[in-house]
């Protein structure tokens, strides 16, 4: 059986971090499995779908490296999307219903007042043809409801919740179709998943039910259903389920210097008994990724962590995968000297900065001629092999200095800062010249 797994965003709006959770869990299961993982847009709602967004979505699995190996959307699928839903009306699972929703709103209430599950009363089944001919010349115009087989508990082996058993009895008859023709979400998706071959649902837990009802649709279609798998969802530092949460995504990341890596190695592990890890390569993580490490509990997003993950994935980059993003004439040696010190990319430019001077210093007095005497050091020292080592060692000697009282005003002088990358390897890419002017200068 080749696995085939699918993201299936609706393009109302952006992703955020919940949704590239589920499309990188997909991918992940895909890719350990040798098999294949699909984009499909699910479009349905013709007034809220935007094309922005689906390029937005595009683009941000780009950049997340979660490349689809196809993709579809529903909108292009009307035709058999019709064809299922005869069959399926042919059947009799599926029936028109001519409530308004006043109508329905008022039953619910008279339930509820009489302490009943608002359960949708099947009024609708009960209509003759006479009864419909009458609405339907009156011009009400239908919509639909898939009858729902009570005959059985509905159950299944979730991959990541474990036994799961729902009573058919306890829920409405969900509506699919509406009375415009449009369709909702739940009948699309299930004919997609047989017709698209997917082996398995990944998505979160907040489709629990619908997973109930698409089971009983898998059936009625005539097909075995896939495997689910229902993560826990996502909550926020405070370990709340935050608004700020749904806004956090792609762009956020990018601005904040986090590297795709970074987002991949993260939200892989969250909610897993798994230790996070700076994992950069995604084959890695794929191969350790397993449904059975999550939990049921809900995962914590929290951006300080994911700021600490980049910071050393950043530390493991190597120049080539990064030489497009650094300033012009910065090479592989000082990458590989000021890497250890950021905790994102654009950071290397700053130091960068810091190399290429001018740099702002204010010298304590009692620094001066210590400094005086450095820079005539360093005119003398050998260059070719540890300038810091010669210099400091030198220094060392003649003046008795040691610590930070021999190491803090010189990295002040060369760098205008008191923190930063080891000098030894920053020294040389300052080089000679502009190390004696700094020196003097301070
Ligand atoms: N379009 C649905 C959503 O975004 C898809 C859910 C599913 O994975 O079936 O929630």
């Amino acid at each position: 059986m080749t696995v085939v797994t699918r993201f299936a965003p609706s393009p109302t709006g952006r992703l955020h971090v919940g949704n590239v959770r589920t499309a990188l869990a997909n991918w992940l299961w895909a890719q350990k499995q040798g098999g294949r993982f699909w984009l499909r847009l699910d479009d349905t709602d013709a007034e809220r779908s935007e094309e922005w967004f689906a390029v937005s979505i595009r683009d941000d699995l780009a950049w997340l490296g979660l490349h689809p190996d196809a993709e579809v959307r529903q909108s292009d699928r009307g035709t058999l999307y019709e064809a299922r839903f005869a069959e399926l009306v042919a059947a009799g699972r599926i029936y028109p219903a001519y409530e308004t929703s006043q109508e329905l709103d008022l039953k619910r209430k008279i339930q509820l007042g009489r302490g009943l599950p608002p359960v949708y009363d099947r009024a609708a089944l009960k209509l003759t043809n006479v009864d419909r001919k009458r609405l339907e010349e009156e011009g009400v115009r239908p919509h639909w409801r898939f009858r729902l087989d009570e005959s059985a508990p509905i159950e299944w082996d979730d991959l990541i919740r474990g036994h799961q058993r729902f009573d058919p009895a306890t829920m409405s008859d969900p509506v699919i179709r509406r009375a415009d023709g449009s369709w909702l979400y739940m009948l699309p998706s299930a004919i997609d998943d047989v017709d698209m071959g997917i082996t398995h649902v990944v998505r979160g837990e907040d489709h629990v039910s619908n997973t109930a009802v698409q089971i009983q649709m898998f059936a009625a279609i005539g097909a075995a259903p896939p495997a689910f798998a229902h993560q826990a969802l996502l909550t926020g530092a405070e370990g709340k389920l935050s608004k700020r949460l749904g806004s956090v995504g792609v762009d956020e990341f990018r601005e904040a210097g986090i590297e795709p890596a970074a987002v991949r190695a993260l939200l892989a592990r969250l909610g897993t008994s798994d230790p996070v890890e700076p994992i950069v390569d995604a084959a890695e993580l794929a191969a350790g990724f397993d449904f059975a490490r999550f939990g049921r509990a809900p995962a914590r997003f929290d951006e300080a962590e994911l700021a600490q993950v980049n910071a050393r994935i950043v530390h493991q980059l190597p120049f080539d995968a990064v030489a497009g993003r650094l300033p012009a004439g910065m090479t592989e040696e000082a990458w590989l000297a000021m890497r250890p010190n950021l905790s994102s990319v654009a950071e290397a430019a700053d130091w960068w900065a810091v190399v290429e001077g001018p740099v702002q210093t204010a010298t304590a007095t009692d620094d001066r001629d210590f400094l005086t005497r450095a820079a005539a050091l360093a005119g003398e020292i050998d260059w070719t092999g540890d300038p810091w080592h010669a210099l400091t060692g030198a220094l060392k000697a003649e003046s008795g200095r040691k610590g930070k009282a021999l190491f803090l005003p010189l990295r002040r002088a060369l760098t205008g800062r008191d923190h930063g990358p080891d000098m030894a390897q920053l020294l040389p890419l300052i080089g000679r010249a502009r190390a004696v002017e700094r020196l003097y200068a301070a």
